[in-house]
């Protein structure tokens, strides 16, 4: 796998456009629902937002929405997320509105996810299950992954929101095992996070994983990390580009290329095995998530 350090011309943001896109929008503002997708100005939302399918099946617009606040009672160092160890209680009226204004708005694929939120009993799991299942009572056709924390290994917590009717149990390792403690907040760690999606896949759900590229991580790391993923049953991956969000978070260590991310996606799918590999610079875990499901995960 050929890596680059110099300054990529392949990150540079697309401006987001298109007739789906604008429908879209224009909804939302009616909605009252923040998404990830705006807050973060997420570069990807004129493809989320839209379909780049021809066939009139592969049109499932993905957005994703945040739990729980704002506020995460973790630190990871690659995340610009506010941190407190006492953040404002969970609202409660958060279920009902969320998943009222998921099911009226135009997307197909809605990814939910949240802070970690150490300083609840069941970590959020109840919460975020039951905006699960008041969305697929409203709108049984939605397609709903949720990207979750580790519940501090509390396994329970796990299988409670796995069990919830979700589509997609996601939760992302981030890293490779031997960065782990550089990288993430030192409550996460590899065999815990594994651990997690091994529980998820004992409840019969589909589950999706994650890894921030250009941390100085090798590439025979990263295919360690993928068999490991494999090892627990994972169906689906996301490879991209790890991207410094401010000068007090950790540097970028190199800047893969684009044929780089090409070489690890087919080595995942057609090699470690994985349903489908999502891979480019710009991919984030919630990237096109409803055409890429509709496409590979869909019989
Ligand atoms: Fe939204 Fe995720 Fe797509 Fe970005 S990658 S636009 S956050 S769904
Ligand atoms: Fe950010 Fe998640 Fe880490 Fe919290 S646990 S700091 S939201 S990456």
């Amino acid at each position: 796998v050929k890596r680059s350090g110099s300054k990529p011309p392949w990150l540079r943001q697309k401006a987001p456009g298109g007739e789906e896109y604008t429908k879209l929008k224009e909804q939302l503002g009616g909605l009252k629902l923040a998404t990830v997708c705006e807050e973060a100005q997420c570069p990807n939302i004129g493809e989320c937002w839209s379909s780049s399918g021809n066939d009139g099946n592969d049109h499932v617009a993905t957005a994703t929405v945040m739990l729980m606040g704002d506020t995460c009672t973790r630190g990871c160092r690659f995340c610009a997320v506010d941190t407190s160890q006492t953040p404002p209680p969970l609202n409660e009226n958060e279920v009902e509105d969320t998943a009222a204004a998921i099911a009226e708005w135009g997307v197909g694929y809605v990814v939910l996810t949240s802070v970690d939120r150490d300083d609840l009993p069941d970590g959020g799991s109840e919460h975020f299950a039951k905006t699960v299942r008041r969305i697929k009572e409203l709108k049984p056709s939605m397609l709903v992954e949720c990207l979750a924390p580790d519940f501090r290994g509390d396994m329970e917590a796990v299988a409670n929101l796995a069990q919830s009717g979700l589509d997609v149990f996601a939760h992302n390792i981030e890293t490779v095992s031997r960065l782990q403690r550089l990288v993430r907040d030192p409550r996460a760690n590899y065999e815990q996070s594994m651990e997690v999606l091994a529980a998820a896949k004992a409840e019969g759900v589909y589950t999706k994983s994650s890894l921030m590229l250009g941390l100085g991580e090798t590439t025979d790391e990263i295919k360690e990390c993928m068999k490991d993923l494999r090892a627990v049953g994972v169906d689906i991956l996301t490879l991209g580009q790890y991207l410094q969000p401010t000068p007090m978070h950790l540097n970028v260590r190199e800047y893969l290329t684009p044929e780089a991310f090409d070489e690890l996606r087919v080595y995942g799918e057609e090699v470690a095995g994985f349903r489908f590999v999502a891979s480019g610079p710009l991919v984030r875990s919630s990237y096109k998530a409803g055409e890429f499901f509709i496409q590979n995960m869909i019989e």
